[in-house]
């Protein structure tokens, strides 16, 4: 799935370089960034983009005595609550993961938003609760959608989790609609029990938010072939009449 996205990198023009530390950045007469320097080699630059992750800043909460989860992030209970009088949400809390039962740190919007809500209701004097997250993500490289919900193949196993994955290339639409885009599904379920456990989708406009298929399901605990046998929309300016995610499910759940 990442060839995929580093296909779409590289089709919007973009040389992509992994495996090698950034050594330095060079400035020109006038201070500003002109150059990369990495593998011995300068690339000319007009712009640099520093992406390197988020980290919780904890010092206030630590310096109260208030405990930090594996993580590094604060690790509220599921009313947002962390001691006596303090509640936190977002991006400087870790998030209860449903699928692997833990907590986990994933910075992210949709959490926050939730998780602030949760917060603001409780501490306005109503109940509420922060139901956690099986790890749905999305976002868009070049012309390609990229989403991702749940355990990568690589998590289950780390997971101590019998699982196997079944990949396959459709298209966002019936192959023969003149708008058809080329689309990657992947999903990963449990030997034995049929659960699923997660999914990737690569491809054009009209593949990410297919995700949210497969976020519903681990939410609700389907097997593949649940997801293979539901009810969803078809209609060819959409998705094949068995849309492509469902495809993948259903050759999963035969080989489960
Ligand atoms: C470029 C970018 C793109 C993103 N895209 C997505 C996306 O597509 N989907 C998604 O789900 N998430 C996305 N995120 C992540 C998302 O923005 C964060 O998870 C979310 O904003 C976290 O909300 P928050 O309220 O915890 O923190 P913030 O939104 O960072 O809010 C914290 C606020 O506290 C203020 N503050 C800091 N220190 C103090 C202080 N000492 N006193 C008073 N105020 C203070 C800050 O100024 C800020 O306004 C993106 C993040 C970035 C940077």
């Amino acid at each position: 799935m990442g060839a995929l996205v580093r296909q779409a990198l590289e089709k919007a023009g973009i040389t992509v370089i992994t495996g090698t530390e950034v050594d330095g950045l060079d400035h020109g007469p006038g201070g500003q960034v002109s150059a990369a320097c990495l593998g011995g080699a300068e690339h000319a630059v007009d712009v640099v983009a520093v992406a390197v992750g988020v980290r919780p800043r904890v010092g206030l909460a630590t310096g109260a005595g208030l405990p930090v989860g594996a993580h590094g992030g604060l690790v509220p209970d599921d009313t947002q609550r962390l001691a006596d009088g303090v509640w936190a949400a977002g991006d400087c809390c870790e998030i209860w993961d449903r699928l692997l039962g833990q907590h986990w740190f994933t910075p992210l919007a949709t959490h926050a938003t939730k998780a602030g809500r949760v917060a603001g209701t409780n501490l306005g004097g109503g109940s509420a609760r922060f139901a956690g997250s099986v790890g749905t993500a999305i976002t868009r490289t070049g012309d390609a959608d990229v989403a991702r919900t749940g355990l990568l193949p690589t998590w289950a196993a780390k997971a101590g989790l019998d699982a196997d994955v079944v990949t396959i290339d459709s298209t966002t639409t019936a192959g023969y609609m003149p708008q058809a885009r080329p689309m990657t599904v992947q999903v990963v379920g449990e030997r034995g029990t049929g659960r699923l456990l997660g999914g990737q989708l690569v491809g054009g406009s009209g593949t990410g938010k297919r995700v949210d298929i497969l976020a519903m399901a681990l939410w609700a605990g389907l097997t593949v072939g649940d997801v293979a046998a539901a009810d969803l929309a078809y209609a060819p300016p959409f998705s094949s009449t068995l849309d492509p995610v469902q495809v993948a499910c259903r050759k999963l759940a035969e080989r489960l």
